[in-house]
């Protein structure tokens, strides 16, 4: 596998980052995932808007312009030869010596990019649908940037691996504000699409804004406001979105069934529409 580092395309053994590395003494850095499809990057310019955005919120500047990580991603993708996967991105504020305030401006960020191959379209999981698990969300206040600091959502999704489900979804105030890598969505009884508004509280997700695209166009009726864990609980469908996952079925949250147990039909509709839409990229 090669990967990006500072200018470089490299093998991994040879990718090396130094101790005194922010990202890694501080968490201090933004990262990003595009999902890749027969080869071409999906909804990739909204999640480099994204990762602009995040990297203005905490002051880091932006390395490259739109195209040229474009052009960066699309060698990565061929050099590595992959068809359908992940492209990860980070930008950490540097090298300097350990100091949590900022480094001199002239500090270049550290810049690197790997690719993960994986079935984002055909996955298994998606025709059985996924459970859950809920946990408290005990992180930070400003979950619209998209940090490296993940230690929350590495607890949530080892909770979830205890109990032997695909993801965790937090809960504050009795609110579902997210899954620890994904958006939460349910379905009412009515057939409603509920999901909680963009807000500091949440990461605003990019296969989030597809979907809610692609409900507006279908004609669903969509509300985006709070839901609690028993208004999912008591869900008619559920699902979450994830530029790795899609959309994903929902069929059990803390081992109660949700609806017939099984992917819903509106679930099914808009992941298919997704895939149709990410092919089309
Ligand atoms: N929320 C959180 C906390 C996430 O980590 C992710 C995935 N990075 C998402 C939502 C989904 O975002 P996207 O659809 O842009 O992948």
């Amino acid at each position: 596998r090669i990967v990006y580092l500072n200018g470089e395309f490299l093998p991994f053994a040879q990718a090396r980052i130094p101790v005194m590395d922010r990202g890694f003494l501080f968490a201090d850095g933004i990262y990003e995932v595009s999902a890749v499809l027969d080869g071409k990057l999906v909804d990739n310019a909204a999640h480099l808007a994204r990762l602009d955005r995040s990297l203005g919120e905490i002051g880091i500047r932006n390395p490259h312009s739109l195209e040229e990580w474009v052009r960066l991603e699309t060698e990565l993708v061929a050099r590595n030869g992959l068809a359908e996967g992940l492209v990860y991105m980070q930008v950490t504020r540097g090298v300097y010596e350990r100091d949590f305030a900022f480094p001199p401006a002239d500090v270049a960020p550290t810049v690197v990019m790997f690719t993960q191959a994986k079935k984002v379209s055909a996955n298994p999981l998606a025709e059985t649908g996924a459970k859950v698990v809920t946990v408290e969300d005990i992180r930070w206040k400003r979950r619209d940037i998209k940090s490296v600091a993940l230690l929350a959502q590495v607890l949530a999704k080892q909770a979830a691996a205890q109990a032997g489900v695909a993801e965790a979804w937090m809960v504050e105030d009795g609110a579902v504000t997210e899954g620890s890598s994904s958006t939460a969505f349910i379905v009412t009884k009515d057939r409603t699409l509920v999901t909680r508004p963009l807000s500091t509280a949440l990461l605003p997700g990019i296969t989030r804004a597809a979907v809610l695209r692609l409900a507006a166009e279908s004609d669903l009726r969509v509300e985006e406001r709070l839901f609690s864990v028993e208004e999912a609980y008591a869900a008619e469908e559920a699902f979450y979105t994830s530029a790795s996952a899609f959309v994903m079925p929902v069929v059990e949250i803390d081992g109660r069934t949700v609806g017939a147990g099984r992917p819903g039909p509106l679930t099914r509709r808009l992941r298919a529409l997704y895939v149709e839409m990410a092919r089309a990229s």
